[in-house]
């Protein structure tokens, strides 16, 4: 049985509807993280599994049991908030025990968790300050804290490390997914910052205007996109796109032209117009097999590696190359492509070939 399933829900604000009919269905334990450009609707996809907003139409069901027109309260879902949402005139402590307070658990009980979640995420020597006087990190550990202990059958996370700095933001999603995978709790994260939904996620949701474009594995997502949305969110740097046309076993930009692996010549031969996709990191030093050369503009060196900046004809190209190799600007660049990682998508739907 599915853990946590959405059957073909809805929301409208108003006569604005930003979810149409969504399916979605989670296993019990997963780490399953909702990406996409600002005002996709994952916040809103969170918030009515929440109880915190409603659902216009459909259903949503938590270990079997239908949810949809449950209290918040009711639903054994725990929230964590962008804004940690701590209450500031009461110690850590306090904050991580109120709702346990609330519901009259038994002291001993109360004592037990807290000293567990405290520990676990290394609150000890702060469990009497106030929020105000932790750093923002010790803070959102705070606030896990307090979900943790309510010990709920699902983790919610509303972009929890958006107020982080960049440095604390990579420890505490190592912490997070390790916490997760140590409790075994299902948990559903919102985030629009696809490094952090590729590096935590169990698979990924992504979200363009409400519409789920692809549930995968990260890895999945990565090699097999399932349109160009996903291949353009998906990867850093992006992917380059290039109009292209496909046909006799090749595919040609303007003068140049590439031959197609034998599978992807099968596959979509004479296909005509397409855009083709590859990856900065999919160039390799012309071993002269299947080489694309190009207009160098801006050449970055970032020590592990450096980023080739050019055109081909008026398109814009980009290649991730060692950082031996040497590239100048205003010259020609001429790079070996590695067919078996190229994308081939329709010129006109965008969905992949
Ligand atoms: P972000 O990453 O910016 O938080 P998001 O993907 O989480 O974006 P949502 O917050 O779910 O997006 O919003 C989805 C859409 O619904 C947006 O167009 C937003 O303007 C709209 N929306 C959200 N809440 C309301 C509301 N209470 N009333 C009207 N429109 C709303």
């Amino acid at each position: 049985m599915q853990h946590i399933e959405f059957n073909q829900v809805t929301k409208s604000f108003g006569a604005v509807e930003v979810i149409p009919p969504l399916d979605l269905s989670i296993q019990n334990g997963e780490f399953v993280v909702l990406v996409g450009p600002s005002g996709c609707g994952k916040t809103t996809t969170l918030r009515m599994l929440a109880g915190l907003e409603s659902a216009s139409s459909g259903s949503i069901r938590i270990n079997g049991e239908d949810v949809t027109d449950k209290a918040p309260g009711d639903r054994d879902c725990a929230m964590v908030f962008q804004n940690y949402a701590l209450y500031p005139h009461m110690s850590v402590k306090d904050n991580i025990t109120y709702a346990m307070r609330v519901h009259k658990v038994e002291k001993a009980e109360i004592e037990r968790r807290v000293s567990d979640a405290v520990s676990m995420l290394g609150l000890k020597p702060y469990v009497d300050r106030k929020p105000r006087n932790l750093s923002g990190g010790q803070r959102q550990r705070v606030a896990i804290g307090r979900a943790l202990v309510r010990q709920p059958q699902v983790f919610l996370f509303d972009e929890p490390l958006s107020n982080l700095d960049a440095k604390l933001r990579v420890e505490m999603r190592t912490e997070i997914k390790l916490l997760q995978r140590k409790l075994g709790t299902t948990a559903v994260y919102v985030t629009h910052d696809q490094v952090e939904a590729m590096t935590m996620a169990d698979r990924v949701v992504v979200m363009r205007s409400g519409i789920v474009e692809q549930v995968d594995k990260p890895v999945e997502l990565y090699d097999r996109p399932a349109n160009q949305f996903v291949a353009s969110f998906i990867g850093s740097p992006g992917m380059n796109f290039l109009k292209a046309t496909v046909g006799n076993g090749s595919v040609r930009f303007g003068s140049q032209h590439l031959n197609l692996t034998p599978e992807d010549a099968s596959r979509i031969g004479e296909h005509g117009e397409v855009i083709f996709g590859i990856r900065p990191e999919h160039f390799r030093q012309a071993s002269h097999t299947s080489e694309l050369s190009f207009h160098c503009s801006v050449v970055e060196p970032l020590g592990a590696h450096t980023l080739v900046l050019g055109t081909v004809g008026d398109q814009k190209i980009m290649a991730q190359v060692d950082p031996r190799f040497e590239a100048d600007v205003g010259n020609t660049v001429s790079l070996d492509v590695d067919m078996t990682q190229a994308h081939y998508f329709d010129a006109t739907s965008g969905q992949r070939l």
